[in-house]
C-alpha cells in the first residue's frame, strides 16, 4: 500500500484535507512554472488577431511540431519532410502497443498522464513539461474570461474515489482543499440515499464555480427539483469536463443553480482545444492543433469522427490520432458574434463507440439517441444497453411528471431512430450505476462487430 493509499484509508478527515491541499499546491506550481506566464500572454494576444496572422502562426506551430516529432520520435522518423496529410493515421491500439517508439522523451524527463480507459486499457502519455505549462496557460486564460481564478471557490465533481464507508455513514461526501478553496465531491454516491448530504454540502460551501462531470451535476439538480428545493445562492459558471454536454444539461443546471454552462474539449491524451466563447459558440483553437473531420471511409466530411494533431504533445507526439470522438462543423462562412475568426463547431457529438446498431438504420449516434427525450417530460436520465442486434434495454430515472403518455412519447421517439423491428425493454429505476471512472455512459454497445450486419434485403 502506498503512502497516499494509507493516508486515504486511515488518516482523519482533517489530515486528508491537509494532504489534498499540499498535493494540489504542488501540482499547481509544477504547471505554472517556466513558460506558463508567457503562454498566457501568447493566447491573450492571439485572441483578437486577424485571420491572416492566425493562419501564419498556426502553420508555423504545425511545421515546428512535425519537425520535432520526426527528429525525436523513432516512430515518426521515416516521415521526415512530409506534409501533414501524408502522415499515417495513428490508432489507439498503436499508441498503446508502441508507446516506447512514439514517445520523444523519457518518463523521468516529462509528466506522466494516465487516462481512465473507458474502453478497457488505460492510456499512458508523457508530456513535455513546457507543453503542460502551455496547456494550463490556455485553460486558465479561457476560464479567466469568465472571471475564474485560483482562490475563487470551486466545487469539483470528477471521478475521484476519495471516500470511506465511515465518511458515507456520517454524510461527509466531500474533501476540502482549504488552501485553494476547492471542495472535491465524490461522483460515485450521488443518489437518493445521500442526496441530502450533497445538497447541504453544496449549499453550505456556496461555490462561485463548478467544474466536472455534467451528468453528476445534472443528477443533483434533478433530484433537488423533484423535491421542490431551491438553491439558495448563485453559481457563476459551470465548466463541464470529460462527458458530452447535452441540451438537458444546458437547461436544468442553469435553471437550478443560476449559472452559465461553458463547454470545452481537450481530452487527457492531449487533444487540441475546442473552447466555448461568451457568445455560446464552440471554437476550434487553431494554434493548439488540427482537427480533421472524416466519414466512415476516412474521407473529409463536415460531420464525423476526428483525427487530431496536437502541437502540445511533443512528449508523446499525436499526429492524425484517431481519438475516438465525433464532431459536426458549422458552415465555413459562419461568423460568430464574438468577433473571433476561429472555426466554429456545431456540436461535439461524443465518443464514436457510443452508438446503437440498428439493423434497419445502421449506426444511431449518441446525439441522436439523447434527443429522444425532447418530447417526453419527467426524464432525469437514462441508459441504453445493447447486447443483441434486435433489442435494447433502457434503464430510466424519472420523476412524477413521467406519465404513461410521456412514456409513450419517449418510446415512439426511440423507435423512430432505432427502427420498428427493435425491441425496446424499458425499466424505470431508482439508480443507474456509473463506470469505474466515475463517468456516466448513456449508450453501452456490447455487440461484437460481426453482429452488426444490415438487414437482408427482400
Ligand atoms: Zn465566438
Amino acid at each position: 500500500m502506498s503512502l497516499k493509499e494509507l493516508i486515504l484509508k486511515y488518516a482523519p478527515v482533517a489530515v486528508q484535507d491537509a494532504g489534498i491541499s499540499v498535493y494540489n499546491t504542488h501540482l499547481y506550481r509544477q504547471r505554472h512554472r517556466g513558460e506558463y506566464k508567457a503562454y498566457q500572454r501568447y493566447y491573450r494576444d492571439f485572441e483578437q488577431a486577424g485571420a491572416d496572422r492566425i493562419a501564419q502562426e498556426a502553420a508555423r506551430r504545425q511545421a515546428l511540431f512535425l519537425q520535432w516529432a520526426t527528429e525525436k520520435s523513432p516512430w515518426y522518423a521515416p516521415h521526415r519532410g512530409k506534409e501533414l496529410h501524408e502522415f499515417p493515421i495513428l490508432e489507439k491500439e498503436q499508441l498503446l502497443a508502441h508507446m516506447d517508439q512514439i514517445r520523444s522523451i523519457e518518463e523521468r524527463e516529462g509528466i506522466v498522464s494516465l487516462t481512465g480507459g473507458t474502453t478497457g486499457a488505460s492510456m499512458k502519455v508523457i508530456y513535455h513539461p513546457e507543453d503542460m505549462q502551455e496547456r494550463f496557460a490556455l485553460k486558465d486564460y479561457f476560464r479567466s474570461r469568465y472571471g475564474y481564478k485560483l482562490g475563487r471557490k470551486v466545487a469539483w465533481f470528477s471521478g475521484k474515489s476519495l471516500l470511506r464507508p465511515v465518511d458515507l455513514a456520517s454524510g461527509r461526501i466531500w474533501r476540502d482543499d482549504h488552501i485553494n478553496k476547492i471542495r472535491f465531491f465524490s461522483t460515485f454516491h450521488i443518489g437518493p440515499q445521500y442526496f441530502d448530504a450533497y445538497w447541504r454540502a453544496l449549499q453550505d460551501f456556496q461555490p462561485d464555480y463548478i467544474v466536472g462531470f455534467p451528468s453528476s451535476v445534472l443528477d443533483l439538480c434533478a433530484m433537488a427539483q423533484e423535491r421542490g428545493l431551491r438553491y439558495d445562492g448563485k453559481v457563476d459558471t459551470f465548466f463541464p469536463t470529460a462527458e458530452t454536454v447535452l441540451p438537458v444539461h444546458r437547461e436544468l443546471i442553469p435553471a437550478m443553480l443560476g449559472c452559465r454552462v461553458v463547454d470545452q474539449y481537450a481530452a487527457s491524451e492531449g487533444a487540441p482545444f475546442i473552447l466555448e466563447c461568451p457568445e455560446g459558440s464552440l471554437h476550434i483553437h487553431p494554434l493548439t492543433g488540427v482537427f480533421e473531420v472524416v466519414d466512415e471511409a476516412m474521407q473529409p466530411a463536415r460531420e464525423g469522427e476526428i483525427l487530431v494533431t496536437s502541437f502540445t504533445t511533443r512528449g508523446t507526439p499525436l499526429i492524425r490520432y484517431r481519438i475516438g470522438d465525433r464532431i459536426s462543423l458549422a458552415p465555413d462562412d459562419h461568423r460568430c458574434a464574438c468577433g473571433s475568426c476561429f472555426p466554429v463547431v456545431k456540436h461535439i457529438d461524443g465518443r464514436t463507440a457510443d452508438f446503437i446498431w440498428s439493423p434497419e438504420n445502421g449506426k444511431v449516434n449518441l446525439g441522436n439517441i439523447s434527443n429522444s427525450t425532447k418530447d417526453a417530460e419527467g426524464i432525469i436520465c437514462f441508459q441504453i444497453v445493447q447486447e443483441t442486434p434486435d433489442a435494447v434495454d433502457v434503464a430510466l430515472m424519472a420523476n412524477q411528471r413521467f406519465t404513461q403518455e410521456q412514456r409513450e412519447n419517449f418510446l415512439h421517439a426511440l423507435s423512430l431512430r432505432l427502427g420498428k423491428s427493435m425491441r425496446i425493454n424499458l425499466d424505470v429505476v431508482d439508480h443507474i450505476p456509473r463506470e469505474a471512472s466515475g463517468k456516466f455512459r448513456i449508450v453501452k454497445n456490447r455487440l461484437s462487430p460481426a453482429a452488426m450486419r444490415p438487414l437482408a434485403q427482400g
